[in-house]
């Protein structure tokens, strides 16, 4: 029987507890088992996995996931849920819980101290929504370590992060999370099961690190931002958007023409193999 995701025991810990649930850090706490389960096996734990959580909040996912893995490090930024959580996690020992804001830590460094020798490093998250993007970007440019991500977010962020070009959803995101991983849409989550329940609906997606690293532009960073300036405005062409970060319309042209793409093509429509190939020329023709 779970202890914790269900709607009554979330209730119940709540009021036991006199816990007041904070918007400004996400609280939305997810109540039901057969979803929690669905999370979990989508991470695929095995004994040897050590995983990180990010939002623990009253422990729904966590204590799932601690039953499956090696070890298991959560960050929490609320101190309130700390004692909770402590209460709820009693029976595990393989619980490690860093009370801090996660954008604020050394994801990449705590792996090393608190994973010594693993055998496979993999996070799974409830992610509070406000800063979706910035976990996630965030996490791929710190560590290489992490080789699978499930987290749950809105529904639409999840459908830009695994959308194919030339679909409306895709984006700046959508290049810079597939440029380091495949990104698969993996469940969809109804914001009913949640307290307090959310205005919008949600989607769980898994990210699968490249191991063969097949993008390998020669500057990243001119790479990256070719991408941000590219859709920085959606309404207009790729060479309009690369002309407002300061080109000549006339080198862009030549660009475009150079890799045989017409004067007018739309961002959206370049996969990440596509700005690769442009920000080499752009690298390589000064
Ligand atoms: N895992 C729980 C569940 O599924 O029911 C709670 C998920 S809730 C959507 C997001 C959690 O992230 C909350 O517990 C919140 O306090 C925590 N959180 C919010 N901002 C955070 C941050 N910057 N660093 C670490 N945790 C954060």
């Amino acid at each position: 029987m779970p202890k914790i995701g269900n709607i009554s025991n979330t209730k119940k810990i709540i009021d036991d507890n006199s816990f007041f649930i904070k918007k400004k850090f996400g609280q939305n706490f997810l109540t039901d088992q057969n979803i929690l389960n669905k999370i979990v096996d989508t991470a695929l734990l095995d004994k040897d996995t050590d995983v990180i959580e990010i939002g623990p909040g009253l422990g729904a996912l966590t204590e799932i996931i601690a039953s499956k893995c090696n070890r298991l490090l959560c960050y929490e930024i609320d101190s309130d849920l700390i004692p909770i959580l402590k209460n709820n996690l009693s029976e595990y020992s393989n619980v490690e819980i860093i009370n801090n804001d996660v954008l604020k830590c050394d994801v990449n460094k705590d792996i090393d101290t608190y994973f010594k020798d693993s055998k496979r490093v993999a996070l799974i998250s409830n992610l509070p929504y406000y800063i979706t993007t910035p976990i996630i970007l965030g996490l791929l440019e710190a560590t290489d370590k992490i080789k699978t991500y499930v987290m749950m977010m809105q529904e639409e962020v999840a459908d830009r992060i695994c959308s194919k070009p030339a679909v409306k959803d895709y984006n700046a995101l959508s290049i810079a999370v597939q440029y380091r991983c495949k990104a698969t849409k993996e469940i969809r989550v109804p914001r009913t099961v949640f307290v307090p329940q959310p205005n919008v609906d949600s989607a769980v997606i898994r990210l699968t690190l490249h191991e063969d690293k097949p993008y390998n532009p020669k500057d990243e960073a001119l790479f990256f931002k070719l991408v941000r300036g590219a859709f920085a405005q959606r309404r207009k062409t790729l060479a309009n958007n690369l002309s407002l970060m300061g080109y000549s319309k006339e080198y862009i042209y030549n660009a475009l023409e150079a890799l045989g793409y017409d004067k007018s093509i739309r961002s959206e429509a370049l996969d990440v193999s596509d700005f690769v190939r442009l920000s080499d020329w752009l690298g390589d023709n000064k």
